[in-house]
């Protein structure tokens, strides 16, 4: 049933000119594009765009952008100070990385980003516009919030609240069509739920963003809320790059954006914008795209793996000798699936050969258990001894990061 809170939401975005459903379909027909069509397409963007790289060159063609400078996003801020173009729409980001980041954005510039948020949500039976559970870290009592979430027919929770508790029982009474929210917050919810029994609300799906999750975790999370779980991959500055099908591939979903490799660095380039210019724009995550035979959702490149912060991607065992931070969320997610057990964590490590980890709940073998895990997995791979120090948090904002669940303390020279 339509509800009057959908037609509001959907009301207030057509009174803005944003079309998102002209938009959605235009996302549609791209992507039952070749490959070719979609390069075609590219190349046609920016010969009309005439973008500029961070050096200032025209890119107008692929040809162009095959050479064109890179941009990071001190380079993104001078050319935003140096722009004439300060009307439109606004998205501002405080920075999970510690740098903040500004987004211009015009009507038709919003209105592809929304288009191609709802084309990923119509993917589950969702229309953009209908009731969002949003589980955020932190609730915004604001007026001006509550007007956006009224606008936007959004409610909050804060399952890390002091009231925690409250909020997770009050989420078990929605009528939101789906679940939006950080990782470590749908599984502090989750946890909440099994612990009392109580039965989860009726959603289409889960929507988990801005953290890193296993496959233990997805799983756990999909039979504790009775709902497809989905991961998305976005970034303020592009809303969603990448959104799972139902088969868990992490599609490219939006048709302007050339995600590629330069220098060891991921670079994403939107041939659609105009009022700033994202020209191999270095994102700061780590992502490797394969192509797939699947044609569920989007292209058919997926992102196969995701890292936060490329800085922090790497384990340094001694001067020479390091791995990938990666291979601890798989020896986790190893030991989940091994003993039926799901919790959150975060590794830091201190130097060479001291790691303090943080967990929550207590893994149900204690504490000990997958310190011993993970040493013995570490020295049977890498042939190295290390100390990992396990602490059990029942304060579940400390898990909350974007960077992921590594973060490296030795001096990062050795990246
Ligand atoms: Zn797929």
């Amino acid at each position: 049933m339509v509800s009057f809170r959908f037609l509001l939401t959907r009301s207030f975005f057509a009174l803005l000119g944003l079309r998102v459903g002209y938009w959605r379909q235009v996302v549609e027909e791209l992507w039952r594009k070749s490959d070719e069509e979609i390069m075609q397409l590219h190349d046609t963007c920016l010969q009309e765009g005439m973008p500029r790289s961070a050096n200032g060159q025209i890119v107008a063609s692929l040809g162009d952008l095959k050479v064109a400078q890179t941009l990071t996003k001190e380079g993104l801020r001078q050319q935003s100070n140096n722009s004439s173009h300060k009307k439109g729409f606004g998205r501002h980001t405080s920075g999970s990385t510690g740098e903040p980041t500004s987004v211009r954005l015009t009507k038709a510039e919003l209105g592809r980003l929304l288009g191609v948020r709802d084309y990923c949500f119509r993917h589950y039976g969702i229309k953009l516009g209908e009731r969002e559970a949003r589980l955020w870290g932190r609730v915004d009592d604001s007026l001006k919030a509550r007007i956006g979430d009224l606008l936007l027919n959004r409610e909050t929770y804060n399952p890390g609240a002091a009231d925690g508790v409250r909020q997770v029982k009050r989420l078990t009474e929605t009528r939101a069509a789906y679940i939006y929210g950080y990782v470590s917050l749908l599984l502090e919810a989750a946890r909440l739920m099994e612990a009392n029994g109580w039965r989860p609300p009726k959603v289409s799906c889960i929507i988990c963003t801005a953290e890193k999750i296993l496959e233990s975790q997805k799983r756990y999370l999909a039979r504790i809320f009775n709902a497809p779980v989905v991961e998305e991959y976005g970034a303020t500055e592009f809303d969603i790059i990448a959104f799972e099908c139902k088969d868990w591939h992490l599609h490219l979903v939006n048709p302007w954006l050339i995600v590629e490799w330069v220098n060891g660095q991921c670079v994403i380039t939107d041939v659609s914008r105009r009022s700033q210019y994202f020209i191999r724009y270095v994102i700061g995550d780590t992502l490797r795209l394969t192509r797939c035979a699947c044609d569920g959702l989007g292209g058919r490149f997926v992102v196969e793996e995701l890292e936060g912060r490329s800085a922090n991607r790497f384990v340094h065992l001694s001067e020479s000798k390091k791995f990938h931070a990666s291979e601890f969320s798989q020896m986790i997610n190893q030991y989940q699936n091994e003993y039926g057990d799901v919790f959150r964590f975060q590794i830091e490590q201190n130097d060479y050969t001291s790691f303090s980890m943080t967990v929550s709940p207590c893994p149900r073998k204690g504490q000990h258990h997958i310190s011993d895990y993970l040493r013995e997995n570490v020295k049977k791979k890498h042939n190295a001894n290390i100390d990992i120090k396990v602490t059990v948090t029942a304060d579940s904002g400390l898990l909350i990061n974007k960077s992921g669940y590594f973060i490296q303390n030795i001096d990062q020279q050795h990246d």
